[in-house]
């Protein structure tokens, strides 16, 4: 199957051509009608296999769509995962007017609470600067109107260490909205995570 017959505008499959990509991998051509449907989406996937692209594709899709209402945060355990999935939006999303935010440790706090300040349509960020900015008295960050959020690699964002940061971050998001969580490996604990809606999660494992 192509990209529009996923679901996806002519605009994005002209960014993915600008990449050498042509026809999507199986993780895509899984995961991108279903969120594009609007379903919560769990996928078991490693570097590699094109996941980047199976959340940020339809993402953008939606942002298009509706420039002021959607805005996407996506979790990622390390500054350098971070940056890389900043890059995909980025080049994916030339096409449209994209304002993203990479918060991550590292980087000057007050450069990224006036990025925040602006509202960038994405936010990519590892857990522990997010959590610093939400404790700031800036008040740059403000997660309320959230309509995605992005779990990259959740198995290692659900280690121990994460734990405190991830139940901060919880806290600030609306209950209504789009979750989608990919893993290398697929635990129980990752299967009976919370999920905001009401409906099953769409399950991917390849
Ligand atoms: P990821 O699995 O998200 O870490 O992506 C790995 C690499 O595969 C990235 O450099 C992408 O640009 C590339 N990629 C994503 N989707 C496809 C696809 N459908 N065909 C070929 N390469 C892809």
């Amino acid at each position: 199957r192509s990209f529009r017959e996923l679901g996806l505008d002519s605009w994005l499959e002209d960014a993915l051509r600008s990449l050498s990509i042509k026809e999507p991998s199986e993780i895509q051509q899984a995961c991108i009608p279903e969120i594009l449907a609007g379903r919560d989406v769990i996928g078991s996937a490693t570097t590699g296999s094109g996941k980047t692209a199976a959340f940020a594709l339809p993402i953008l899709q939606k942002l298009a769509e509706d420039p002021f209402g959607i805005f996407a945060l996506v979790v990622t355990p390390t500054r350098e995962l971070a940056f890389q999935i900043a890059e995909q939006f980025r080049v994916l999303g030339a096409g449209v007017n994209l304002k993203q935010s990479v918060v991550v440790g590292g980087l000057d706090m007050m450069t990224q609470a006036l990025e925040l300040s602006r509202r960038p349509h994405v936010i990519v960020a590892t857990p522990g600067r997010l959590v610093d900015h939400i404790n700031s008295s800036t008040d740059a960050v403000n997660l309320k109107r959230l309509k995605f959020l992005v779990f990259d690699e959740a198995d290692r964002l659900l280690d121990d260490t994460f734990a405190d940061d991830l139940a901060v971050i919880l806290d600030q998001l609306p209950k209504k909205r789009q979750t989608l969580l990919f893993s290398a490996t697929m635990t129980e604990e990752i299967k009976s995570l919370n999920f905001s809606s009401s409906s099953k999660p769409f399950t991917y494992q390849c």
